[in-house]
């Protein structure tokens, strides 16, 4: 590999040794890209990739908020305002016990090269706290939130960072955040994205990055010469992108078999009955167990692992990180899976990934796969900005083209490279290249 490549790796192993999440990320990305370094030596000189690996910015601070019973807590707040490059730095929050800062910095890596291949201005960035939502009551999540955005809101706004939601943040967390945003500010403006419709949401948005991660599963598969149609999906998740992953593979014409939660997973060979998911996790904030007990013939299995045991033609991996390894990616190649596209972020482990790809299985990378989220928020983002909003219709067609746009420039990378159908690389270099280009141009800073 390229010596510059090397050393900078070397680098960033010695200073971010306890930063394992953020290392795998960053392994993945700089081994990819050594091509284009080989192409440009100017870049060594500006230290580009020294600074591409450091975040501009790492905002961590205390979050105390008070539970029902009086009693003060206290978590950690997280803001890694990765790179403005290309525009404001965006990026979602995520409420989950594991957030640490090294699951921070690789979320917002991946999101500087993700926001690139979409091809909107935005910047990468990404937050969270190690707050945990589940079990916890409306006014106790509400009094977090305001406690978080009570710090937030002095780093935040609408041309310098514009979160959203992610793992543990939808659409009540972000209504609890923007309310306190506008109360510490005094200013109504678009912040943050993933808002309620009636104030400044863009339709679509729930949906995005689930339709989005079809959308790209479809191009991918055209481009193969097959359909969607008639193949069997397994969806990893219940939450936000599962669901309505799962919605748009139905409406392809595909037969979803199985889904799961943290705790377990549900089969049910007829098709999963997606309106009794959405029952269960979207209004009842319940477990994906309680499936079983109303829809008679499907089948429990606890650990949510056992999920890639399944047979099935493609593997959509949409809950979280490391979530899929060596063990279930043999798994899944012996049942004669075609496809995996990540609606997750680094669903697979390096291990898994490589399988996949020496095993010649179609495999879309997850800052291409799940783009779709981020894309309409850069969309509800100039929807704010025109006081417009657009149709449903409107922005689903719009996320359609950027979808197909980013399969497209994913695989001419590829191909350019010549590593044909290799789309982690070409993902990599296409959202690289942008990033890189305007860094040199707006000097060392
Ligand atoms: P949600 O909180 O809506 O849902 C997360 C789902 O994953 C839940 O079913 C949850 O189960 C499950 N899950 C969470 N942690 C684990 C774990 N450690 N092991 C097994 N299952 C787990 O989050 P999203 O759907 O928004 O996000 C899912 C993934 O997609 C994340 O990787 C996120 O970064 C990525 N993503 C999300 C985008 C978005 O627009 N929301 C955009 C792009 C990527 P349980 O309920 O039991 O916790």
């Amino acid at each position: 590999m390229n010596d510059y490549v090397q050393s900078t790796l070397n680098a960033l192993r010695r200073r971010c040794a306890h930063e394992s999440e953020f290392l795998q990320a960053a392994e993945e990305i700089l081994h990819s890209i050594a091509p284009v370094i080989d192409r440009h030596p100017e870049y060594e000189a500006a230290g580009l990739l020294e600074r591409f690996c450091e975040p501009e910015r790492v905002l961590l601070f205390r979050v105390p908020w008070t539970d029902d019973s009086g009693r003060v807590r206290v978590n950690r707040g997280f803001r890694v305002q990765f790179s403005s490059a290309l525009g404001p730095y965006k990026g979602g929050l995520r409420l989950h016990p594991s957030v640490n800062l090294s699951i921070v910095k690789f979320l917002g890596m991946e999101q500087v090269l993700k926001n690139s291949l979409t091809g909107l201005p935005m910047g990468g960035g990404k937050g969270g706290s190690d707050f945990d939502p589940k079990g916890k009551s409306d006014g106790e999540v509400m009094r977090f939130c305001q406690s978080l955005m009570t710090e937030l809101y002095r780093h935040i706004g609408p041309d310098t960072d514009v979160p959203a939601g992610d793992i543990g943040v939808g659409a009540r967390e972000i209504g609890y955040l923007f309310g306190q945003y506008k109360r510490m500010t005094g200013r109504f403006e678009g912040v943050l994205t993933g808002k309620g419709l009636s104030w400044g949401g863009s339709l679509a948005r729930k949906q995005a990055t689930g339709y989005g991660l079809l959308y790209l599963l479809e191009a991918m598969l055209t481009r193969e010469g097959l359909r969607a149609e008639g193949l069997r999906a397994v969806v990893s998740g219940s939450g936000n992108v599962a669901v309505y992953a799962a919605e748009k593979a139905m409406q392809m014409g595909m037969t979803v078999t199985a889904m799961s939660d943290s705790a377990g997973f549900v089969e049910d060979s007829r098709g999963i009955d997606l309106e009794l998911v959405k029952q269960i996790k979207e209004v009842e904030r319940g477990r994906i167990a309680e499936y079983v007990r109303r829809r008679p013939g499907s089948r429990y299995t606890e650990g949510a692992r056992g999920i890639w045991q399944l047979p099935c033609d493609v593997a959509l991996p949409c809950a979280t990180q490391n979530e899929l390894d060596t063990e279930d990616a043999k798994a899944l190649l012996r049942s004669g899976v075609k496809a995996v596209a990540e609606g997750a972020n680094m669903p697979l482990t390096p291990g898994a990934a490589a399988l996949m790809q020496e095993g010649g299985v179609l495999y879309a990378p997850g800052k291409a796969a799940n783009a779709g989220g981020v894309a309409v928020s850069g969309l509800e983002m100039s929807q704010n900005s025109l006081r417009l909003s657009w149709s449903f219709e409107e922005v689903d067609a719009r996320l359609k083209g950027i979808m197909q746009g980013i399969f497209e420039a994913a695989a001419a990378a590829a191909e350019e490279y010549g590593q044909p159908r290799n789309y982690v690389l070409g993902a990599n270099i296409a959202g690289f290249r942008k990033v890189a280009e305007a860094m040199m141009q707006q000097g060392c800073v």
